[in-house]
């Protein structure tokens, strides 16, 4: 016999799902013209609203329809923290009951925001804590977007998002359509309308998703390369036994290609006695040679049991006067937000790890139970 259920009430669709592209073609499904999607996006973008009876320009009929069938759903700030510098870190709640950290980090003239990809992340870099939290799902295109969305509204008129850098948590090209749809909508006229140039997607070097990227998309890139030969990258970002350096290096040039005077952002964390000798810096005027670039070095963020130690600033400044005086144009990234964790590679959230790496060993009592 058959017990009685209520009828499960239909999803919604989230609006903040969709890029320009893929709005048209709802609006397009539901009977409707293309430009709405236009209208919609100003409304939640550049208006702030997310009633549906308060977008005047859309018909009593459509905003009907949206009322019963849509929603407009960002993610929930479960907890804030502000450091002494002015930094502001959240932790955001997602449905799957995971969190994930997005950070704001104001500074003269410009606010970046560091947003997240994923719940934790897959790939198992050796001086990263949101690795040491395993993988648990994709983010959707709404708790990408939606990381703005919350963060601008809880910040003051006067700190505005100028720039979003995708370094948060998880490595975003295994994320691809999710976040391309997302660095749309950051970089629409109809929507946010940030430069490609204030729009970066950071990857550890995930090879046949960065020849999509070039295909697809003009946003800034920056790649997290940490070591100059294939023996310590394996160690350090083991994406690299897939993806070797030589592999790694042919996709940056084919990016380049995408407009002239184009860069690609190095980044390159410093471990004392590990990547940061002299021979290190002349391999790496040697790598970044090949490619118009600059590079970002990184003080290393320590994190709880981690195994390495942050280069000395000697060190740090001789590496970078050795790579300016290559002619490669080298920043050393100022740790921000240090008291309340929330620096690179500090970002944590509340993860549940569904990749089962850490699950490798069974301990003993399980396996006599098994
Ligand atoms: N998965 C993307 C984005 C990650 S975070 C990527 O790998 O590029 C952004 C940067 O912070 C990366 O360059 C990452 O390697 C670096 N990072 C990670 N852990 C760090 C730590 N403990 N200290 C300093 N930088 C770190």
């Amino acid at each position: 016999m058959n017990s009685v259920h209520a009828p499960a009430k239909p999803k919604r669709t989230n609006l903040l799902d969709f890029d320009r592209k893929g709005l048209s073609a709802f609006f397009v499904e539901i009977g409707e013209k293309p430009f709405r999607a236009t209208q919609l996006l100003k409304w939640i973008y550049q208006e702030d609203v997310q009633d549906f009876n308060l977008m005047t320009n859309l018909s009593k009929s459509l905003r009907a329809y949206l009322n019963e069938h849509c929603c407009i759903e960002t993610p929930e700030i479960v907890v804030e923290q502000i450091a002494t510098d002015g930094t502001c870190k959240w932790a955001l709640q997602t449905s799957c009951g995971n969190r994930v950290e997005t950070v704001f980090i104001p500074e003269e003239g410009r606010g970046t925001l560091c947003v997240s990809s994923q719940v934790g992340c897959a790939l198992a870099c050796s001086f990263c804590s949101t690795a040491q939290q395993g993988f648990n799902r994709n983010l959707t295109t709404a708790e990408i977007i939606g990381q703005l969305l919350v963060a601008q509204k809880r910040l003051d008129p006067d700190n505005r998002i100028t720039n979003v850098v995708m370094m948060g948590m998880g490595e975003p090209l295994l994320n691809f359509d999710n976040v391309i749809a997302a660095v749309n909508l950051m970089m629409d006229d109809f929507a946010y309308g940030l430069s490609k140039r204030r729009v970066t997607i950071s990857t550890s070097g995930v090879v046949p998703a960065m020849y999509r990227l070039t295909e697809v998309c003009d946003v800034s890139l920056a790649v997290s390369l940490h070591a100059v030969t294939d023996e310590l990258r394996d160690e350090l970002v083991p994406i690299n036994k897939k993806y070797p350096l030589k592999e790694l290096m042919a996709a940056c040039r084919e990016n380049v290609k995408i407009a002239p005077r184009r860069k690609i952002t190095f980044e390159y964390v410093m471990l004392d006695g590990i990547n940061d000798s002299l021979q290190d810096a002349r391999g790496l005027i040697k790598l970044l040679k090949s490619v118009p670039s600059k590079l970002n070095l990184i003080p290393f963020n320590p994190f709880p049991n981690s195994p390495y130690r942050c280069s000395s600033n000697e060190t740090i400044n001789r590496f970078r006067m050795l790579l300016n005086e290559a002619g490669i144009v080298t920043t050393v990234r100022r740790t921000r937000g240090e008291d309340i964790d929330a620096a690179c590679g500090q970002l944590v959230g509340k993860v549940e790890d569904k990749s089962r790496r850490h699950l490798k060993i069974k301990p003993a009592s399980s396996e006599r139970a098994a």
